[in-house]
């Protein structure tokens, strides 16, 4: 489809904003499903101990499931964790179980602990380097917090992909995030950009909204992208069926803006 270009190398996001209920799992799951839909192969990394993003994939994730937590912690190759989604089926995830939690702290006492996502992708693209098995995009759904999951995921990533709420306080926090990339690529990771704002759970009818958007084209106006995703029971519900959207309601008005957001990522490429 030349309408959806592939990327010819993998592009690596980190969908991360310190805030919780922003919309960074939906935002993953949806962005992934509408790009794997189009025929790109996408994986999904589940780095929040909630397993949220498992949950929407619709993939395993049950206590004894291994998963991203086996992937820092054990270096458990990517290849062996991922499973499969089952609507879409270029579409994989690496699912976060509960011991994730605990990953936090195990961390802290291991070697190279800031790089040990970078060092699982890294593995992951040298086993998956021909045409037919490369992935053209992997996102990276963190928790709401700074711990070294985060930080994992920042040094794994090239480049970041920030939701932002039409909602009171959005802006608040965000200078303290943007701080955190620059120092993030400061000193572990020079590669590292904010690439992408998405504003989530927009409500055309309130003037709340259109300040907050207007306010986040204005600063952010080369990163923020066109389309904004409305508010939309669909895509509430979608995850407690085990399905991202993109599969459970295809034409709804959530669908169809997550599918044109995704459009907007793969035609603007990696800058
Ligand atoms: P985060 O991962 O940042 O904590 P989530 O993606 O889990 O945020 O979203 C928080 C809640 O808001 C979830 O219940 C989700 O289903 C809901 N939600 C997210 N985006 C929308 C939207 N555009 N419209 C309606 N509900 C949404
Ligand atoms: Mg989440």
């Amino acid at each position: 489809n030349s309408e959806f270009p592939l990327p010819k190398y993998t592009r690596v996001f980190t969908v991360s904003n310190q805030k919780g209920g922003v919309g960074k799992t939906t935002t993953a799951v949806n962005l992934a499903a509408a790009l794997a839909e189009q025929g790109a192969r996408v994986l999904v990394i589940d780095l929040d101990p909630q397993g949220n993003a498992s949950t929407a994939l619709g993939i395993e994730h049950r206590g004894d499931t291994a998963g991203s937590y086996e992937a820092l912690i054990d270096a458990t190759p990517l290849q062996d964790l991922m499973q499969q989604c089952p609507d879409i089926p270029t579409l994989w995830g690496v699912p976060a179980t509960l011991d994730l939690a605990g990953a936090e702290i195990e961390l802290v006492t291991l070697e190279h602990r800031e790089y040990r996502l970078r060092q699982a992708i890294a593995r992951l693209l040298a086993a998956t380097n021909s045409e037919e098995t490369m992935f053209h995009y992997i996102f990276v759904d963190c928790p709401p917090s700074l711990g070294l999951l985060t930080i994992n995921a920042f040094v794994a990533a090239r480049e970041v992909l920030i939701p932002i709420q039409c909602e009171y306080y959005a802006l608040e926090g965000l200078s303290q995030l943007i701080n955190n990339v620059n120092l993030l690529s400061e000193h572990l990771n020079p590669e590292l950009r904010l690439s992408t704002i998405l504003l989530t759970m927009f409500d055309g009818r309130t003037n709340l909204s259109q300040q907050v958007a207007e306010e986040v084209r204005t600063h952010f106006a080369d990163e923020t992208l066109n389309r904004s995703i409305p508010r939309s029971v669909r895509i509430s519900e979608a995850p407690s069926y085990g399905q991202t959207v993109i599969s459970y309601d295809p034409n709804s008005s959530g669908a169809v803006a997550y599918r044109e957001a995704a459009l907007e990522i793969a035609q603007r490429g990696a800058k």
